[in-house]
């Protein structure tokens, strides 16, 4: 929908953009198009924050189910009755960070353009509740995408670019100017594609990323000290660091995800000591 398009459906409706809600709608025809090509003929597409529904009908076009989740009373009134037209959309009124992604049975594709105020909670929702996970197309602020694809070394590499990292495959699908939302936001997006690459156990994800971010407590600290504050005792920390191997006084942004995931099973006692 253009942006004349969207200003006046908006004013019929009797709405108006939330800036709480994260709502900056995209008014170009083109990107959408792009966006929704990158998921076709799967049985299950979830999307998060529909809005006007500008990605919703040709997410339908394309794929067998769309289940779109959206917040906003008014626009999920205005999509109900939008949904009405096709047979295979379900426009669902509900916060997604509630919604029990882990009951989902098939496997899944997630899209959005997420709202900027709670992109964090909800790529880790995404990311630790859906062992169905095959793909999650998302845009973003560009900036915090820098966050999500840092390398070890970093000052913004931290647990959520750990966790991406070891579940799966994350790259830059296309730079999409401010100019095509509206309202317009500061910054310029990006539409990114994680891909899921390993089955790990909703248990065994959350439990990883819970380890992560205790050992990136205290960033200017080293990992022995942090590592010390998680098993109460020096000597068995440094005992579990000489094992895999890792440098006491290396700080926790050095580590690579091998070795965070080593520090990890040896916690576990997966790893025995030769
Ligand atoms: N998909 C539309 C588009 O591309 O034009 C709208 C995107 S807008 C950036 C984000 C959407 O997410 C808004 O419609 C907003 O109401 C919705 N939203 C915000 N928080 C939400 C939540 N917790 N659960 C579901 N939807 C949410």
């Amino acid at each position: 929908m253009k942006l004349r398009d969207t200003k006046q459906l908006l004013n019929d409706l009797n709405l108006a953009p939330n800036k709480n809600l994260g709502q900056n709608f995209l008014i170009n025809e083109e990107i959408a198009e792009s966006i929704t090509s990158l998921v076709k003929n799967q049985d299950y597409v979830i999307e998060i924050g529909p809005g006007l529904g500008a990605l919703t009908k040709k997410l339908a076009q394309n794929n067998k189910k769309v289940l779109a989740i959206e917040i906003d009373r008014g626009f999920a009134e205005y999509l109900k009755k939008e949904a009405e037209k096709v047979n295979n959309i379900t426009i669902l009124h509900s916060d997604f960070l509630k919604y029990p992604l882990n009951k989902i049975k098939e496997n899944i594709n997630i899209v959005s353009n997420l709202p900027y105020n709670i992109t964090t909670p909800i790529i880790e929702k995404v990311l630790l509740e859906s062992n169905k996970l095959d793909k999650f197309v998302f845009m973003t602020q560009k900036d915090f995408i820098d966050r999500l694809l840092s390398k070890p070394g970093s000052k913004e590499y931290g647990p959520i670019s750990v966790l991406i990292s070891s579940l799966g495959n994350l790259e830059i699908f296309k730079v999409i100017n401010k100019e095509n939302f509206y309202p317009q936001p500061k910054i310029s997006s990006c539409v990114s594609v994680f891909v899921c690459k390993k089955a790990v156990s909703q248990n065994d994800r959350k439990a990883f990323y819970e380890f992560v971010k205790l050992l990136f407590k205290e960033r200017r600290k080293t990992i022995l000290n942090n590592l010390s504050a998680i098993t109460k005792d020096k000597k068995e920390a440094e005992r579990k660091l000489s094992i895999v191997k890792i440098l006491p006084s290396r700080r926790p942004e050095t580590l690579n995800i091998d070795e965070i995931q080593l520090l990890f099973d040896i916690m576990l006692n997966k790893t025995r000591k030769k």
